[in-house]
């Protein structure tokens, strides 16, 4: 049977939470409306103002990763005989220095608006640790009242002898926006 490339029947939603802002984007097959994702390769997600870019000097583990990240396969030089799995510290700077122009150019500003689904750790704000995602400040917050053995079950029943009904619990709590 001959398929007509380009042609979707069955296209799917798909939708995105920055971890940062908490906005939201959405679209059809990958493609997004109000912005594109970008992944750290730690999982965290983010709108492409929040990018950063790729360090003046980067240290020689933060060349590592940025070479070894998959959205840059096609724009690396020198690399045809590179052994990914063993790669030596002078081959990394080999190949970073050869690349060094087409690296910074994909991940200029214009590239991030592409969206890149497996970035290297040095361009995410959270890893970075110069944003804290909206995931981990709750988290925090948690393990600040929980403390170390963090069950819900002291709350759980806090909450029970506060309020009467879920409707009264839910006014107590609606201006929250996690
Ligand atoms: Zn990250």
């Amino acid at each position: 049977m001959k398929i007509r490339s380009g042609f979707v029947s069955n296209s799917s939603s798909c939708s995105f939470t920055c971890c940062i802002s908490g906005s939201t984007t959405s679209g059809r097959d990958g493609y997004y409306e109000d912005f594109t994702p970008i992944n750290c390769c730690c999982g965290h997600g983010f709108a492409p103002q929040y990018a950063l870019d790729i360090p003046e000097n980067p240290t020689l583990e933060q060349k590592r990763d940025i070479i070894q990240s998959e959205c840059l396969e096609s724009s690396l030089k020198n690399c045809d005989d590179v052994d990914w799995d063993n790669l030596s510290d002078e081959k990394v700077e080999e190949v970073y220095a050869a690349s060094e122009e087409d690296i910074r150019g994909f991940f200029s500003k214009s590239y991030h608006e592409r969206g890149i689904s497996e970035a290297p750790e040095c361009i995410c704000p959270v890893c970075a640790f110069q944003k804290i995602s909206r995931n981990d400040r709750i988290k925090y917050l948690l393990k600040e009242i929980l403390g170390d053995e963090g069950s819900f079950k002291k709350v759980d029943k806090d909450i029970k002898e506060k309020f009467g009904n879920y409707n009264d619990f839910e006014n107590y709590i609606k201006e929250i926006k996690p």
